[in-house]
Parts: structure tokens; sequence; C-alpha cells
């Protein structure tokens, strides 16, 4: 967590890449990664934020959601330049957390106006909390990269029937890594079984330790 939020400020603070365009076609991507419904995902300014970032919280999540929120900008805050705001008439573009079906987010500043984060029942922890924002920051998974194969091997044949597609790396011409190292350990890592189809691991590290 550390690592990762420290790289995230190493990657957002100064002149910051452009998150890639995404594949449309699935609503939710590799599992919480909500798609536009147009293919307006043109390389630009248009994915950034400007810090602070404006947000609201709906009523309809609860007040122990809402805590658990704040405590998650807290976490950006320590850890990165990156920062939040409650949002003002003045700002037209903003995050809308509420509580909807399930956790999910855009990647990325995806338009104007209101973008929304699902924190649905059961979202309600920290690093799921955090793990959104930095979808909504312009990341992807981690074990997406291009280069993940040094790092990672996908076991295709464990996958879900129809899941294979949240595991197809983003390449460079979609991409970057910020020049970070890989990070086991970033909140944007899925975990071994992830998406498992019962038959074992989808996700091998290359390095034992991890
Ligand atoms: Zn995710």
């Amino acid at each position: 967590m550390k690592f990762l939020l420290l790289s995230l400020a190493l990657a957002l603070c100064p002149a910051s890449s452009m998150p890639p365009p995404d594949r449309v076609g699935l609503n939710l991507r590799e599992g919480d990664i909500m798609m536009p419904n147009q293919r307006n995902a043109i390389l630009g300014n248009q994915y950034r934020w400007n810090i602070p970032i404006p947000y609201e919280l709906s009523v309809n999540l609860s007040v122990n959601y809402k805590g658990i929120i704040l405590r998650a900008f807290e976490q950006f805050r320590l850890k990165s330049c990156i920062d939040f705001k409650l949002r003002t008439a003045e700002d037209i573009s903003y995050i809308s957390v509420e509580s909807r079906d399930g956790c999910w987010s855009y990647v990325g500043r995806r338009s104007t106006g209101a973008q929304t984060i699902s924190v649905g029942n059961g979202c309600g922890l920290k690093a799921t909390v955090e793990h959104l924002f930095l979808h909504a920051l312009g990341f992807w998974h981690e074990q997406l990269r291009y280069d993940r194969d040094d790092y990672v091997t996908i076991n295709f044949k464990n996958i879900i029937t129809g899941k294979e597609s949240s595991f197809y790396k983003y390449y460079k011409n979609v991409s970057t890594t910020q020049d970070t190292p890989y990070d086991y350990y970033s909140l944007m890592h899925y975990d071994k079984n992830a998406f498992s189809n019962g038959n074992g691991f989808t996700i091998i590290t290359k390095h034992p330790e991890f």
C-alpha cells in the first residue's frame, strides 16, 4: 500500500501520462470497471482530474461507509499528492460516490459532470474504496501491465469461461507503467484465485517469494 501510493505520487504529480482508452464491449470489465457507453476514449487531457478532486457523497451511503471513504481520502493525503474536496457549485466535473449495485468505477476522468463510483453493499472496506478511486484516477489492474509476463503467469485454463478478457494485457500503445516497478502488493493487483473456475490458481507469480 505504501509502495503503491508512493508510486502514485511519482506517477501523477508531475506531468502525468494518460490512462489508456479501454475496450468497449462489456458493461463491467475485470469485475469492477464500469465501461462508458460510447467510445470517447481519445488520449488527452480530458482523462486527468484537477487536484484536489471534487467529490460528493450520496445520501444513500450509510454513515459507516461515509466514514470509510473519508479515511481512504486521508490515506491518499498522507501517501501522495492526491487530495479531495467537497464539490462546490463551481466544480463542473466531480466524483459522485454512491451506493449502487456492487463495487465499480470508471478508469480516468470520463466526462464532464458527475462520474459515479459505486460503493455498494459489501464494498465498505478502506482498501476497496482506495482501489475504486485509483481506477478513477486512471489506473488499470496491475496484472494487466504490458510487462506482466515477466512477473506472473496467467493460467487461462483455470479462468471462468467468459471471463478470459479480464486478463488481457493493456499494450504500450494504450497504457504506461510510469516507469514504476511491478508491484505484487499493489491494491490494484488481483489475488491468485481471481475468476478461478475451481481448478486452481489463475495467477502464478514468477517469483516464489510473492
Ligand atoms: Zn479493480
